[in-house]
């Protein structure tokens, strides 16, 4: 299935939608034994469910998809329930989690951005592109996209693993953080271990990326290799930190789910039989 983005609405409405709708950031999912479904409506109307806002999203596999608001006040439709994104992931199929991510971040940015930051005056959209636009001062006002960096730093087979203060006992994971206003990604990269661990780091390469809707991070993942210096932890944002071989790794992030975890996974079948 391929998601194609679109703010146009054809209204060629012959044939259900797929709506994705979310009450307080929640994702309503029809589950079945196969697994979990977007419903497919001609209207929201048909579950009882009047959304305080919806909008329209592009077309999947030709299928249009639309998104809602639900307000807290509607009651969930029998068939239905409603998971967060981080509890929808393996409910649906891939391109339709894909969909559903691109869906909370647009509804969130409605919710969000009603009027103009800089005048107060109410938004107006804009036909040709997911934007929103001042009627007054003219601002326009896109949905935002924070960029933030993910760093797997590697020295003598072993991988740089830290434990956020947030963190439970014993959960490690790669180092992160945002990207300031005018940083490449590459000193975002650097500064961020230079802060945190207190180390130098060369050979920044791409790993890859990925979508993080909590709420609206754009995850940007490295590998790099160590250079210079001790680890000394910045006591503020990152409580410990080591370095760990591919068999002495602690409880850290694994599987498809977050970055982090096809990260750090890529680092032990890498690794696999080195010490
Ligand atoms: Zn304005």
């Amino acid at each position: 299935m391929t998601f194609i983005a679109s703010v146009v609405n054809p209204k060629s409405e012959n044939q259900p939608g797929f709506w994705f709708c979310f009450q307080n950031d929640k994702l309503m999912i029809e589950l079945n034994e196969s697994g979990g479904k977007i419903p497919r409506l001609f209207d929201p109307d048909e579950l009882n469910l009047k959304p305080i806002r919806s909008q329209y999203l592009g077309t999947l596999n030709g299928t249009d998809c639309y998104s809602a608001e639900i307000p807290l006040t509607d009651p969930w439709p029998d068939s239905m329930e409603f998971f967060s994104l981080i509890e929808a992931f393996g409910k649906l199929d891939e391109e339709l989690y894909k969909t559903a991510v691109h869906a909370q971040q647009i509804v969130a940015w409605d919710r969000d951005h009603q009027y103009c930051g800089r005048c107060n005056s109410p938004l107006g959209y804009q036909d040709s592109e997911r934007a929103k636009k001042c009627p007054s001062c003219q601002l326009m006002v896109f949905p935002r996209i924070s960029p933030a960096i993910m760093v797997c730093v590697l020295r003598d087979n072993r991988i740089l693993l830290a434990r956020n203060r947030m963190f439970a006992d014993g959960f490690y994971s790669v180092l992160a953080g945002f990207v300031d206003p005018g940083e490449r990604l590459e000193e975002c990269v650097a500064r961020e271990v230079k802060e945190e661990v207190g180390l130098q780091i060369e050979n920044i390469r791409y790993f890859s990326s990925q979508p993080w809707p909590f709420p609206n991070s754009l995850m940007i993942a490295f590998t790099a290799d160590y250079r210079d210096g001790e680890i000394t932890v910045d006591g503020k944002e990152i409580a410990e930190a080591d370095w760990f071989g591919v068999d002495e790794l602690p409880k850290c992030p694994t599987g498809k789910l977050s970055i982090a975890g096809r990260l750090i996974d890529w680092f032990r079948m890498e690794y696999a039989g080195t010490h």
